[in-house]
C-alpha cells in the first residue's frame, strides 16, 4: 500500500473529516465548546433536530452584548459570534444581538450558518451515520 492509497479510501477520508470537525469545535472558547459538544448525547434523528434548535438558544443565552470576549469595539448592541468569532461580513462589526446572531447561528433567513455550529451538527450526523441511524 502506498501513501496515496489512503486518499482513495472513502471511509478513511470521512474519519479524517470528522476528526477535523471535532478539532474545529474544540477550538471554541471552553464554555461555548461545552454547549456545542452536547451533540454527543444525540442518538436519534429527532434528537438531532431538537439539538439543532436548542444549541442556538443555549449559545444566545451564554453571552450578553456587554461580554468583553464578544463585544465589538464601537457598538454594545452588536457581538461577535461566540462560536467562530465572526462578523456579518467584512463591512459589519459583529452581529446585531440577538436577532442577527440568531440568524447566523441557525442559518435562518438569508444568513450563512456559523461554520462551527455546522461542524458540531455534522459530528452528530456522522455518529448517527456510523451507528446506522441515518
Ligand atoms: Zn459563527
Amino acid at each position: 500500500m502506498s501513501v496515496f492509497d489512503d486518499y482513495s479510501n472513502a471511509e478513511w477520508i470521512l474519519d479524517e473529516l470528522n476528526s477535523a470537525r471535532c478539532l474545529v469545535v474544540g477550538m471554541a472558547p471552553r464554555d461555548i465548546r461545552s454547549i456545542l459538544r452536547t451533540e454527543a448525547k444525540v442518538a436519534t434523528i429527532h434528537e438531532l433536530v431538537v439539538w439543532d434548535s436548542r444549541v442556538v438558544d443555549a449559545l444566545l443565552e451564554a453571552i450578553t452584548p456587554g461580554d468583553a470576549r464578544f463585544r465589538t469595539a464601537f457598538d454594545d448592541s452588536r457581538v461577535y459570534c461566540p462560536a467562530c468569532g465572526g462578523s456579518l461580513n467584512a463591512f459589519a462589526d459583529g452581529f446585531a444581538f440577538p436577532h442577527g446572531l440568531r440568524q447566523h447561528l441557525s442559518g435562518s433567513g438569508n444568513a450563512a450558518r456559523c461554520r462551527v455550529v455546522h461542524h458540531a451538527r455534522e459530528v452528530a450526523r456522522f455518529r448517527l451515520f456510523s451507528h446506522g441511524v441515518l
